[in-house]
């Protein structure tokens, strides 16, 4: 039962008040907007830019986002125009086909251009009679009271404004820009994703599958620590994008977008593609690899949490997933400093996934791993055991048996790996 509750309206100091502000109005905001309206509280959701807006993704939604999405209400609005039943993975002279796996996600995934989704989800928190949205409206400077996040100042249209609220989720993306100044540090050091997307024009459109090129090399002929994407739209169009894998000890040194160019030449004959349209690249922070995600009353979620999977760079589900958490742990416990809560319910949910998956994306950014691995993935005896695991990591649909087989693969590539890996920083609070 949520007893914190500040008198939401305007005051006669010109600030206002809300059970819940939500900073950013991607798919992670408007999701915990929704859900903190179905619990009643007064919430307000900004967002520093008007919808509808453009996010840089590869705008593909798992089977897992699609169940998160019908929690929602919004499953229907989302697959009915276009739904992909699997993924393809190719590359070292190989071709995998892997269904999305039955699981209680369902099987059925789908994508849909970032600009209508996050539309889509914003109008839909927005519908709630509990929810004031501001667009336009940036968070720009912390107020405590002790240690506790009493206030934000909101720049809203050029005018300044205090908002109080009893608990403040930040959903701000990649940057966080507003988590840095709480405190949110972003470890580099840790695998980064780098990553390019496109829109192209293609009568394969309705292709009912997703797929991913493993074998990405670029101009020269180097075999990139990543992949490229061609998710159909079922609307003419296809994203076509590539990304590559990061660390600072090990820097991708590649152009995405160059990258992107040269793959969209290999593909084009295959997929009929116009030109590549709308490219723009960005950064993506994994696999929790920050510190500093919660307060006592205040909670980072989705991309600002780092909650994306280091394998396929996949964000979405995350987003509307821990959306859920950070909600249903303030209606829970309303009182309670989420300052530890926060971090752990996150480790919690994904830190061994995320460990695993980060320590597998860190042995991709050796340059010799790939080519030597990628042939007996896709054409030698590891083929059978190893593509379909892959092709679920891929799809973010892990069974305790892929654990199995990723865990003997991690005991061969060495122990010591793992071992390293112990310490990595997930979510961890060091203020
Ligand atoms: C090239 C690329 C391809 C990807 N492909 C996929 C994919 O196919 N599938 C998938 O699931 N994920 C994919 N991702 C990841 C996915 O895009 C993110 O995980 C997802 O957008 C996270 O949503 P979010 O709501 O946390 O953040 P965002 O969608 O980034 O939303 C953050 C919002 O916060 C607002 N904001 C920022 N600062 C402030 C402030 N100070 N005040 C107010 N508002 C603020 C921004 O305007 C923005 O609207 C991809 C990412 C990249 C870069």
């Amino acid at each position: 039962m949520y007893r914190v509750s500040v008198t939401s309206g305007v005051s006669s100091s010109g600030s206002v008040a809300f059970d819940v502000l939500v900073i950013g109005a991607g798919p992670s905001g408007s999701a915990a907007a929704a859900y903190a309206a179905r619990l009643g509280l007064s919430t307000l959701l900004i967002d520093a830019a008007t919808f509808p807006r453009d996010k840089t993704c590869g705008d593909g939604l798992t089977p897992r986002a699609i169940h998160q999405l019908n929690k929602l209400g919004l499953g229907e609005q989302v697959t009915s125009d276009y739904s992909n039943r699997g993924l393809k993975l190719h590359g070292f002279g190989g071709s995998v086909e892997a269904p999305w796996p039955d699981s209680p996600f369902g099987t059925q995934g789908s994508a849909m251009p970032r600009a209508g989704f996050d539309n889509l989800l914003f109008e839909f928190a927005q519908s709630h009679p509990e929810v004031t949205t501001w667009e336009n409206a940036t968070a720009e400077t912390p107020v405590f009271t002790g240690s506790r996040l009493s206030a934000v100042e909101v720049n809203h249209r050029g005018q300044t404004h205090t908002v109080k609220a009893g608990h403040v989720i930040v959903a701000d993306g990649v940057r966080s820009t507003f988590g840095k100044k709480l405190g949110r540090i972003w470890h580099r050091n840790e695998v980064y994703g780098i990553a390019a997307r496109s829109y192209c024009a293609s009568p394969q459109s309705d292709e009912p599958w997703i797929h991913s090129h493993l074998e990405l090399r670029d101009e020269e002929g180097t075999v990139q620590p990543g992949y490229g994407w061609i998710f159909p739209l079922g609307d003419g169009t296809v994203n076509l994008g590539c990304g590559a894998l990061s660390t600072d000890q090990r820097p991708a040194r590649v152009n995405t977008k160059k990258l992107l160019s040269f793959y969209a030449s290999q593909q084009r004959e295959e997929w009929q593609l116009g030109p590549e349209e709308d490219v723009a690249s960005a950064l993506l922070p994994m696999g929790g690899a920050v510190s500093n995600v919660a307060g006592p009353n205040w909670m980072l979620i989705g991309d600002s949490a780092a909650c994306v999977n280091p394998l396929n760079g996949e964000g979405i589900d995350y987003g509307l997933e821990t959306a859920e958490l950070a909600v249903e742990l303030i209606g829970a416990h309303p009182r309670r400093d989420l300052t530890l809560v926060w971090p752990h319910v996150l480790k919690t949910h994904y830190g061994e996934a995320f460990m695993l998956a980060r320590t597998a994306a860190r042995l991709l950014t050796y340059p010799a791993f790939l080519p030597a691995m990628g042939p007996l993935a896709f054409r030698g005896p590891l083929r059978k055991a190893v593509m379909p695991a892959a092709a679920r990591l891929m799809g973010n649909l892990i069974t305790d048996g892929d654990r199995d087989i990723l865990a003997r693969g991690w005991r061969l590539a060495g122990s010591t790996v793992t071992a390293a890996r112990r310490g990595s920083p997930l979510w961890n609070s060091t203020v």
